[in-house]
């Protein structure tokens, strides 16, 4: 048995019209003789239109509460295109992630996949059915709903490709592929052939958000390999391999860029051992990511503490630290929510040197200045003045070869450029 998973994102099915052509590319992967499992988001918009409704109660809604309230978006795009393909005589049956199930751990809103258990999927498939299943959620083993983390219909794609040991898993979204930058503020961004899984492990945990980073990590634990491909358009997308190619790499393969970060610094903190355990401890037990860390011991022999955490777990973190700054003797807590971090990704830089002088002199010719700066084997990021991430991402895009020259350059972004 051959199996193919098929995930659509929100803006392939915002609309029946779409739908119906997401129903008619899975009737013609039926048709050509592999066994499908389709895998949906919610209708373009549905999802952010929950979580409005669940705010205008409560600014901060409970967290069980606001995954029953999100995973009902994707319960209704699944069911609309069973009944399309059932229309069009294609046999299919949806399932919520709870009727499956696929299990997840009890992180209500980021929680992950455990174990799925495809005995439902492998029977239905042997009857002949193409299998609809509910991205983005899950149940945790005492029967409690739970979603994924936004963007999370791609960790389900991954997983069950994984689960089901699939031939292949296709990701169908509203661009031609993976490109060098998101071509929402880089009109000159190019599409890649193929690229790595631990180039895209950077480019995602960087912001590029075509993909989650828990489906590529997922991807790259189990050595699925992913293609991502338009739903709109017949074209042959971006194979993202675990395996290398042979072929030189250029140096820089894409930029990304995240405006959803905030930074927190503790100063004047006495130097001594276990200051960044009490500081991250409490961090780490609230289920809140850390990004970039830096750690500086002045002439006085006080430390100044910094580090980036998601805009939505920047209050919660800034209440944590404030607790902990009498237990650690500091003087002051600076914070700033307005920055972006800017990435550049390429296992090319292993063998090619001066690509950080490149960065840093392209960025201070327009005159930007970098807060903070950390680098990984394949990766350089830099944290900038929100306003400033546009221009940066765009200065860089062209310093490092990436514009397609055919694509006359634009000065300015559209306003929803940055939304998402
Ligand atoms: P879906 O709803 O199909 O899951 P998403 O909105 O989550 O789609 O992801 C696709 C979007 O990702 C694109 O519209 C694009 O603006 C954005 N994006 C960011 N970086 C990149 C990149 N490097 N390549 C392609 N798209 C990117
Ligand atoms: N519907 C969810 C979201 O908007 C999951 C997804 O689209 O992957 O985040
Ligand atoms: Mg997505």
């Amino acid at each position: 048995m051959s199996i193919v998973i098929e995930k659509f994102g929100g803006t392939s099915v915002g609309s029946i019209e779409r739908i119906n052509k997401a129903a008619e590319r899975v009737a013609r992967t039926k048709s050509d003789g592999y066994d499908v499992v389709v895998v949906l988001s919610a209708m373009a918009g549905d999802t952010n239109r929950l979580i409005d409704l669940a705010t205008q109660i409560h600014p901060n809604p409970d967290p069980r509460e606001l995954d029953m309230a999100m995973s009902t978006g994707e319960q209704i795009s699944i069911a609309l295109l069973s009944m399309a393909l059932n229309r069009d005589g294609c046999k299919a049956k949806s399932y919520t992630g709870s009727q499956i199930p696929i299990v997840t751990d009890k992180v209500h809103g980021k929680a992950r996949v455990q174990r799925i258990n495809s005995d439902r999927i492998l029977k239905d498939l042997d009857d002949g059915y193409v299998v609809v299943i509910a991205g983005f959620q899950g149940i945790t083993d005492c029967g409690e709903i739970t979603t994924l983390g936004r963007g999370g219909s791609d960790t389900t794609a991954v997983a069950l490709a994984a689960a089901l040991e699939a031939t292949e898993c296709r990701i169908y979204t509203d661009v031609d592929g993976v490109m060098t930058a998101d071509p929402r503020i880089v009109p000159g961004a190019q599409i890649l052939e193929r690229i790595t899984a631990e180039e895209m492990l950077e480019l995602s945990s960087s912001g590029a958000k075509v993909l989650q980073i828990r489906a590529v990590e997922f991807a790259y634990k189990y050595g699925v390999d992913l293609r991502v491909l338009s739903s709109f358009h017949d074209v042959a997308g971006t194979l993202i391999s675990s395996k290398e190619s042979n072929m030189e790499q250029p140096k820089i393969t894409g930029i990304a860029y995240n405006v959803n970060e905030a930074k927190i610094t503790v100063r004047g903190v006495p130097d001594r051992p276990g200051v960044a355990s009490k500081v991250f401890g409490p961090i780490a037990e609230a289920h809140i990511n850390v990004d970039m860390i830096i750690q500086n011991v002045g002439m006085d022999n006080n430390t100044d503490l910094t580090f980036t955490v998601d805009r939505s777990e920047y209050q919660k973190s800034l209440v944590l630290v404030e607790k902990i700054m009498p237990e650690i003797g500091a003087q002051e807590l600076v914070s700033n929510g307005n920055i972006a971090k800017i990435s550049l990704v390429g296992v090319g830089m292993r063998s090619h040197t001066g690509i950080a002088t490149t960065m840093f002199s392209t960025l201070a010719a327009e005159g930007i200045n970098i807060q903070m700066i950390s680098t990984s084997e394949i990766k350089i990021s830099v944290i900038v003045d929100e306003k400033y991430v546009e221009l940066g991402v765009r200065a860089l895009h062209t310093a490092f070869g990436l514009d397609d020259a055919n694509v006359p350059k634009r000065e300015t972004a559209p306003q929803q450029a940055l939304q998402s």
